[in-house]
């Protein structure tokens, strides 16, 4: 296994509630570095960019809004095996279904806001990655 970058968002339900140290402490405590981090608000043109993938989802306009309510925290995680380490700390989209002990199953609201983005492949962690992120603000 090699040592992977992986993006991540802390989504607006969990800036809201002042949960981005103990979010930060799961992926710590899992062995992923935070490399690169920067709170800031996505506009309604970034989200539905970032989003892009889903556009024909019916639950596209609700994510959009949800995801543009208010400021998020973009971050990029290393470690071994990153990307799949990160989303089984996420747990599954839906809290409902998520595995005890993941950030959804602790933290999450609903399906929609479920505290968490994380790339779901090493090709879309790339593309992720340079859309918030220039090379130079990850330090390893
Ligand atoms: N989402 C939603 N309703 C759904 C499915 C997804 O609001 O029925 C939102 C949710 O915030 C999710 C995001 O859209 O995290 C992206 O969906 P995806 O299927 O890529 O899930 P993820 O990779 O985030 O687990």
């Amino acid at each position: 296994m090699a040592t992977e970058h992986t993006l991540s968002i802390i989504k607006p339900d969990a800036t809201r509630r002042n949960l981005t140290g103990r979010i930060n402490a799961k992926f710590e405590a899992a062995g992923l570095r935070i490399v690169a981090q920067k709170r800031l608000r996505l506009t309604q043109a970034q989200a539905e960019a970032f989003y892009a993938v889903h556009r024909e989802r019916p639950f596209f306009g609700g994510l959009v809004s949800f995801m543009t309510s208010g400021p998020v925290v973009a971050q990029v995680l290393e470690g071994e095996d990153a990307v799949a380490k990160n989303r089984e700390i996420m747990g599954a989209t839906d809290p409902k279904k998520a595995d005890a002990g993941t950030i959804r199953a602790e933290f999450a609201e609903d399906i929609e806001a479920n505290s968490v983005h994380g790339s779901d492949a090493a090709d879309t962690a790339a593309q992720e990655i340079s859309f918030f992120f220039a090379g130079i603000e990850i330090t390893g």
